[in-house]
């Protein structure tokens, strides 16, 4: 039986080998370490999984696709994009994970999601794989035919990628229902398939589930509520920080306030709206949803108690909870230091790994609850496979029957995270129950499916 130093020395050799062999791609670098070094522990107590192999076949995409993506914009110039597909582990079902548009898209950011995507779907123990795709496209200040256009060649492609029973995209940043709607529609036509589980987060009249727009951000708000219940504690009345102001930010801000909460804050890429009264969501989702404008034109409109803080850390408003649902490494070393300063409560991630390491080892280290992604924001792909099942049975849930669904697995992600983190010495630490719930489940599926 080896001991859990001598597992964590293997698994630090494999974290210098996973850097060489995946040169330039830092984000993949820190997901890989985020991960592997909470490992040690359920490695050394259950033999089986130190068998040579397993966990390098988990860190190694069972294939990754990169494809031209030509399209022309509204003057006839022809632009060339970048599409990805990586398609990380199927042990557990399709590969299941959205699709990203965004400047910043490169091989090695589509793989820390996928590898992040593998654990969080294992968490939600619905049968879905772990994968990621995307593309360097920026959609801001493109016109809706220009989107189509672009969607209309990244399908053209990723179609002989996917399918309902091989890969399943859904929305992420840059993606929400108008790309799915171009995407399924130039797949529909290619295929000459009605294919609804094919993607997920479609439109409500034509296969899309209630709630999936409302479910990452739902699904966070509920599981800081757990958290809290932990500490004996409830969200009515509490002040909270929500960064970005896209799908995940727009639904936290909502569930927030229904359950009490006091949301003051949101921002983009330009910067920061505080207001004191509460983020008025009418307002934020016309100018977001419908407008497909900046925050600042919020503080504009809302008048007093609202004010824009261009550039600046949205962490520095104090708060009894945090957010961060826009993007990753958002919440820095500095932002956990004031908010450990002005004494918040619980960080829960609604975007992905928001959080450097450094911060979330401040914030642990401080006692604040601190909820991963990989279990916080589990909401949105739970949601997604449900829209799968519905699909796959022609049928519509109500409203009420998914957000009952989303509640229970939820509930059920937190407990796991919660008694698999006890169960390895490691009370209250999270980042470590959520690792090890996931990568059990993995593991017993690739260890029973053979080398493959
Ligand atoms: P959206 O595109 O709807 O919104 C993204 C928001 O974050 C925008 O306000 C955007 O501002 C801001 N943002 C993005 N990149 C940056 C950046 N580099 N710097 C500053 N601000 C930035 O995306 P989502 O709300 O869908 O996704 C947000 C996060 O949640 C992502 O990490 C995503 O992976 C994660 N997530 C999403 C799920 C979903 O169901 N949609 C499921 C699980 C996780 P701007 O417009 O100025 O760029």
């Amino acid at each position: 039986m080896t001991t859990r130093s001598e597992t964590q020395s293997t698994l630090d050799h494999l974290l210098t080998e996973i850097e060489h062999r995946n040169p330039a791609q830092p984000e993949f670098h820190q997901a890989a370490h985020e991960v592997l070094e909470t490992l040690a522990p359920v490695i050394a107590a259950r033999p089986e999984y130190a068998e040579p192999g397993l966990v390098e076949r988990l860190v190694e995409p069972e294939r990754q696709v990169i494809f031209r993506v030509p399209w022309q914009d509204d003057q006839g110039r022809v632009r060339v994009n970048r599409g990805f597909r990586v398609e990380f582990n199927s042990a557990l079902g399709p590969y299941k994970g959205g699709l990203r548009f965004h400047p910043s898209v490169n091989l090695g950011v589509i793989k820390f999601l996928g590898f992040e995507q593998i654990f969080k779907n294992a968490l939600t123990g619905l049968g879905i794989g772990g994968g990621k795709g995307g593309s360097d496209f920026d959609p801001h200040g493109r016109s809706d035919a220009e989107v189509m256009r672009f969607c209309q060649s990244f399908m053209t492609e990723l179609y002989r990628h996917i399918g309902e029973h091989t890969d399943v995209p859904a929305g992420d940043i840059g993606v929400g229902g108008r790309e799915i709607g171009y995407l399924f529609g130039q797949y529909r036509r290619i295929t000459n398939r009605w294919e609804a589980g094919v993607l997920t987060g479609k439109g409500q009249g034509w296969g899309g589930s209630l709630i999936r727009p409302e479910a990452t951000g739902y699904g966070n708000v509920l599981f800081a509520a757990a958290m809290l219940r932990e500490r004996g504690e409830d969200l009515e009345g509490q002040t909270a920080v929500v960064s970005g102001s896209g799908n995940v930010a727009i639904y936290t801000i909502e569930k927030l306030t229904a359950l009490g909460a006091n949301a003051v804050t949101c921002s983009d890429s330009s910067g920061y709206v505080v207001d004191e009264k509460g983020i008025d969501l009418d307002l934020l989702k016309q100018i977001k949803e419908v407008e497909r404008g900046r925050v600042d034109a919020y503080a504009e409109r809302r008048g007093a108690s609202a004010r824009f803080v261009p550039g600046g850390s949205v962490w520095d408003v104090p708060a009894d909870l945090a957010l961060p649902s826009a993007t990753q490494n958002e919440l820095d070393e500095n932002a956990a230091t004031a908010l450990i300063r002005n004494g918040v409560k619980a960080v829960s991630e609604g975007a992905n790994m928001p959080t450097t390491p450094e911060a979330v080892h401040l914030l642990q280290q401080a006692g604040v609850a601190f909820g991963p992604g990989k279990a916080a924001n589990a909401g949105g792909v739970a949601v997604s496979a449900l829209e799968m099942a519905q699909n796959h049975a022609r049928t519509a849930w109500s409203a009420e029957r998914v957000e009952e669904e989303l509640a229970a697995i939820m509930t059920s992600i937190h407990t796991t995270c919660h008694e698999t983190a006890e169960r390895y010495d490691a009370p209250g630490d999270y980042v470590t129950g959520a690792n090890i719930a996931g990568f059990e489940r993995v593991a017993d599926a690739m260890l029973a499916q053979g080398v493959i």
